[in-house]
């Protein structure tokens, strides 16, 4: 026959750990939103990445553009100052600087051609992974949102469950009650309250003592597991 105050201990026992169990969620909410916030901050960065990959390239086709208009000019300049010298050395020597400039121009073409091949293919492909990190992101933001209304969701559990709890003690007599905190500072690992099957505590699964085992006959006093201090009855 097990006591009645460690039977509405158990019920105790129970709400304590409905109570426990909402908490330790609660206390993972940070955890689990730094951990999301984090990959969506790292798939944002790639975005931004791969935007600026593209803009140098940009740039640096811009910078041949420019090459290219520096040289066209200079080819005018050379052909202007050919209508004006009267040797034909210097004339040669201008149309070698001409040809020079033009055979550079052809060049600088050649490669703004290639390059702008490339920017292409790297536009292509730029867009097709920003649709893919969008839609990770997306659904990373869905996550975010289910975890904060889970939030919203543990805050009543939890209020209901300290209710609970609160009520469920007002049931038990005093010094029981402080035995049951008593144990449940001491032993780390719950539950707090464990039944004794033949020898063996439910809790520790060490055998307990001849005295222990008298003891859980006796309606007055709670029990103590003499291997790992729960409270224990016969089951
Ligand atoms: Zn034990």
């Amino acid at each position: 026959m097990i006591n009645p105050q460690l039977e509405k201990l158990l019920i105790v026992q129970e709400k304590d750990l409905n109570l426990q169990k909402y908490l330790h969620e609660v206390s993972r909410i940070p955890l689990e939103r730094s951990k999301i916030q984090n990959m969506i901050n790292m798939e944002e960065e790639a975005i931004q990445f791969a935007r600026r990959d593209l803009n140098d390239r940009e740039i640096e086709r811009k910078n041949i553009d420019a090459k290219v208009l520096s040289r066209e000019a200079e080819v005018s300049k050379f052909k202007n100052q050919q209508l004006e010298v009267k040797k034909n050395d210097e004339y040669r020597a201008l149309a070698l600087q001409i040809e020079q400039a033009q055979s550079d121009i052809g060049v600088l073409e050649e490669e703004e051609i290639s390059l702008m091949y490339t920017i292409d293919e790297a536009f292509k492909e730029y867009n097709l992974e920003k649709v893919r990190i969008e839609s990770r992101i997306s659904e990373q933001k869905l996550q975010m949102q289910l975890l904060e209304s889970r939030l919203v969701e543990l805050k009543a559990l939890v209020e209901i469950a300290e209710n609970d709890y609160a009520n469920s003690r007002k049931e038990v007599e005093l010094n029981f009650l402080e035995d049951y905190d008593r144990v449940r500072n001491q032993v780390k690992r719950t539950p707090y309250i464990v039944p004794i099957d033949g020898h063996i505590c439910g809790g520790c699964h060490l055998r307990v003592s001849n005295d222990v085992l008298s003891q859980c006959n006796s309606e007055q006093v709670i029990v103590i597991c003499d291997q790992c201090s729960r409270v224990v009855f016969r089951g």
